[in-house]
């Protein structure tokens, strides 16, 4: 295919409809079909990339291969297409500006006024073309941030709309995400909002192609019909989205509404070999027909909001249908665990997962969460800072190092088992200097991660700046804390575990990142193998 084809996923009425899922999901029916597609997603505000904001902002911050702090819909993107993202697929309004901005200080405008439009447009146009020049895609779907109408996305808006025009029709259309909001009072369904958000897209010079109507009752022909009319779209292109038990379920509800067809002939494109959903469905089958359930404690201290942790909960459901078990995660809140509580609240998990974080607040507790584990031989899995918390644990408990700690918590630190690398004492910028991206870790034969992975060498992503202290190696290890995964070049230690315990593992990366429906993550899958056989010792044990 030569022409690459462009998709825009705009928002009308509201935020929160789940664009990125929709996006998501489109996406998959059309690389089911065989067409190569990537998501990506603009958004409008002015921060860099979101690794700067709180997680109660904006939820978690996905980590790609290439090392972009990014919209944590990057991640839904992966997970549904098993397809990996890149900086290039999450662009903001600030790197938009500073992209320009810098370009203007080089002198490269050539003495001209620089102006909104042009100049911010031209880059969120080149920026949406990147990845439809690359070759490797046939479809770019591209998902516009906030709501049309706001004042941050008309820049956006006018580049969409410029854009259309240049590549022609059939070359790029717009999918418009609405609300359709039930009014109890009145006993119906209200297709009012959903007329206006078109209008305001109208007056931008955009005309919606296909509108998808987020619901919670089902949408009838007659108001398919009416918001057909009033819209100016055909009928087929009313696409209901009604609320789904999963995320997972939602692009078969949208091929059972056509989304993809009605797509397709819009862009010119076949329709005739049906989408291979074969795996996606075995995968919601299991999802769905559990034959276990179990519990685990996930000890974070972002727990009020569960998109902070998203891809650690998506990651469980991956992992829960390849282990045939329900993973229900109860979050429990760092900061209420005391270490006369402790044994008390984590009563009844099969198992804990100590999450990552940044700054001092709710870490003590994490470090009692640890304690418990360790000692009554409940599965754990701590991630970069739940293994840095490990390390510290094991470091105080076991080997007496009074006041060990992270230097990050405690600059003074009299053992600093977890400090900074020499090239982080120099940053003073916080945006994007981290250790980030995807790292080598060599494994160690003969250890529980090595028989994990069943592998020698893996590549993980990273979003940290403090390590694992190479000082303190040898004691902790003599100790029962084995490094069993370290970079290669570096020599940093990755992964540790200690091979008393029947499943305890720390990674100094995010696992996470990298579960995607159709490879779900060895080490959750590990993890919740482990807890399963925990639960069922327990049931035993219980009943004899
Ligand atoms: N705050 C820790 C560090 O910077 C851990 C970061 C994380 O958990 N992602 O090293």
């Amino acid at each position: 295919m030569s022409q690459t084809k462009y998709i825009f996923v705009t928002g009308g009425v509201t935020s929160s409809l789940g664009k990125g899922i929709i996006a998501a999901s489109l996406a998959k029916l059309l690389q089911a079909r065989g067409y190569r597609t990537t998501i990506q997603k603009l958004d409008p505000y002015i921060n860099v990339d979101p690794g700067t904001l709180n997680p109660y902002e904006h939820g978690e911050c996905y980590v790609t291969d290439d090392g972009a702090e990014t919209d944590l819909d990057l991640g839904h993107y992966e997970r549904f297409l098993n397809v990996q993202t890149s900086q290039a697929n999450n662009v903001t309004t600030g790197r938009i500006y500073q992209s320009v901005i810098e370009k203007e200080r080089r002198g490269e405008f050539l003495g001209k006024t620089v102006q909104v439009v042009p100049h911010i447009t031209n880059e969120i146009k080149e920026r949406i073309q990147i990845l439809g020049k690359s070759g490797d895609y046939d479809i770019v779907i591209t998902e516009i941030g906030g709501t049309v109408g706001d004042i941050e996305s008309l820049p956006y808006i006018e580049a969409v709309r410029q854009l259309l025009w240049e590549v022609g029709e059939n070359n790029g259309i717009v999918v418009h995400l609405t609300l359709v909001p039930f009014l109890s009072a009145a006993g119906e369904l209200k297709t009012k909002p959903t007329q206006h958000s078109v209008k305001t897209l109208m007056e931008s010079g955009i005309k919606a192609d296909i509108l998808v109507c987020r619901t919670e009752h089902h949408i009838s022909d007659d108001i398919k019909n009416k918001l057909a009319l009033f819209c100016n779209v055909k009928k087929e292109a009313v696409i209901q989205s009604i609320d789904a038990s999963t995320i997972y379920d939602v692009p078969i509800l949208m091929q059972e509404e056509g989304l993809d067809r009605v797509a397709l002939q819009r862009l010119n494109l076949s329709d005739h070999i049906e989408p291979n959903l074969e795996l996606w469905k075995q995968f919601l089958k299991k999802h769905k027909n559990p034959k276990h359930t179990v519990t685990v404690g996930l000890i974070g201290k972002y727990v009020e909001l569960q998109d902070s942790y998203k891809s650690i909960l998506e990651s469980f459901i991956h992992a829960g249908a390849a282990n045939e078990v329900k993973v229900k995660v109860r979050s429990i809140h760092s900061e209420h665990l005391t270490e006369q509580n402790v044994a008390e609240k984590l009563q009844g998990l099969d198992g804990i997962l100590v999450a990552p974080g940044f700054g001092e607040r709710g870490i003590e507790g994490k470090i009692h969460a640890v304690r418990i584990a360790r000692e009554k031989n409940i599965p754990f899995l701590g991630i970069c800072l739940g293994m840095q918390m490990a390390v510290i644990e094991f470091a105080r408990t076991v080997l007496g190092l009074e006041g060990a700690n992270s230097t990050e918590m405690d600059a003074n630190a009299p053992h600093p088992v977890i400090n900074l690398m020499e090239e982080q004492k120099k940053v003073t910028d916080m945006g994007g200097t981290m250790r980030l991206g995807a790292w080598d870790c060599e494994l160690t034969p003969n250890t529980l991660v090595h028989s994990v992975y069943q592998k020698d060498m893996i590549s993980e992503r990273h979003r940290h700046r403090f390590e694992f202290n190479g000082t303190y190696r040898e004691a902790l290890e003599k100790a029962g804390l084995v490094p069993s995964g370290v970079n290669p070049k570096t020599g940093l230690v990755e992964v540790v575990e200690i091979p008393s315990h029947p499943w305890f593992i720390g990674v100094q990366y995010h696992p996470e990142y990298k579960s995607t429906v159709a490879n779900p993550h060895p080490l959750f899958i590990g993890f919740v193998g482990a807890v399963l056989q925990h639960h069922q010792e327990q049931t035993n044990a219980s009943l004899a």
